[in-house]
């Protein structure tokens, strides 16, 4: 017997998403916060923490962490859902409202999970190309979102891998014009862009999506959403009941608590997003796209695979084939480092060129 015969005909085919692992390197590649975690943040955490943090199961309705989340995005609790990570809320947007004869409309290139949950679920992604300069088409864009089939459109703002934001009146015309639901998924939104928190209590069809990932808990795997409780309601059947553990609600809730700790890091981080930005365009060969987000998508004028190679030899990780690849063959993503950790990396990234 082989099992592998069990195994459903869309899962063998399923090119999964593989986060690589180089060790003794510098991570540039994963989008994440460079600094060192405050220590006041990490003593509060431990100072909440009790036996039974760990014996007892966590709260399943999360109660505390979302009403801080609420109260910062100004809403009410049952409009918000807390996830293992933003992505665990992609795939449950895809349990609840996808599935066989039913289609995901997703603007490329994009975060390559939109797709793969899409998959996994049985519903089809139908990918629309941006614009040569990564903007929406927001006509073709419209024409596949109001395909009677179609239940959902992922649109990210910053998008990654390209960096850029989509302006909110272009997400506000979309969400209006379109009777399926779309997902703005903000988890670059600290470092620039336009929320669209304000059109939330207007269109029972958005969803916005946030991780804490990106500026402070990414190893401890805390998102959420907010939506209109129509939507929550249903998402919340689906949801495994004890999907965000005790101890990240609580390290998420003193986050939210403490986050003056954190603006300072993500000032530096943008001030040294448009230091790299200016060094990068002086460097010959080299074509930087404009980013809103914690990373810069690059061309670079050799092969990108053997350049990604050249500076993990020299300690330095960055991201190869950035999200699902359409016209990004020629392109590396960098994660902002810190100011040394940039300094490396412009170095490294020249003497690795051929002239
Ligand atoms: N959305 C986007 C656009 C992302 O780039 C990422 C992380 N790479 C995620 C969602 C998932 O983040 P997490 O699961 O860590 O919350």
């Amino acid at each position: 017997m082989d099992v592998r015969d069990l195994v459903r005909e869309d899962i063998k085919k399923l090119i999964p998403y593989e986060p690589h692992d180089y060790p003794d390197v510098i991570k540039l590649d994963a989008n994440e916060n460079p600094h060192t975690f405050p220590e006041i943040v990490i003593r509060e955490i431990f100072e909440r923490l009790s036996g039974d943090t760990f014996t007892r199961y966590p709260d399943p309705g999360g109660r505390e962490l979302k009403a801080k989340i609420s109260e910062l995005i100004k809403t009410e609790a049952d409009n918000v859902v807390l996830g293992n990570g933003s992505d665990e809320l992609i795939q449950l947007i895809m349990q609840t409202f996808g599935g066989p004869g039913k289609r995901v409309v997703i603007p490329v290139p994009t975060f390559s999970m939109y797709k793969i949950h899409g998959q996994i679920t049985g519903t089809q992604p139908v990918e629309v190309p941006r614009n040569e300069d990564f903007s929406l088409n927001t006509e073709l864009l419209l024409t596949e979102m109001n395909n009677p089939d179609t239940r959902v459109t992922f649109i990210a703002t910053p998008n990654n891998p390209t960096g850029n934001s989509v302006p909110l009146s272009q997400i506000e015309a979309l969400v209006r014009e379109t009777g399926s639901l779309v997902v703005v998924d903000e988890a670059y939104i600290d470092f620039g862009g336009e929320t669209a928190l304000p059109l939330l209590s207007k269109y029972p069809n958005l969803i916005i999506l946030r991780t804490f990932s990106k500026v402070s808990l990414a190893g401890l795997r805390v998102g959420y959403l907010a939506a209109h409780k129509d939507v929550t309601r249903e998402l919340l059947k689906v949801k495994q009941p004890y999907n965000v553990n005790a101890f990240s609600q609580l390290a998420a809730a003193v986050v939210l608590d403490n986050w003056n700790a954190f603006l300072q890091q993500i000032e530096e981080i943008v001030s040294e997003r448009t230091r790299l930005q200016e060094e990068l365009a002086k460097i010959p060969g080299i074509e930087n796209h404009p980013s809103d987000a914690n990373f810069i998508l690059f061309k670079v004028p050799q092969s990108p695979g053997e350049l990604h190679q050249g500076l993990v030899e020299d300690g330095l990780l960055v991201r190869n084939s950035p999200g699902s690849t359409h016209g990004l063959d020629k392109c590396l993503r960098v994660t902002v480092g810190t100011r040394q950790e940039n300094d490396l990396f412009l170095e490294k990234l020249k003497n690795r060129l051929i002239p």
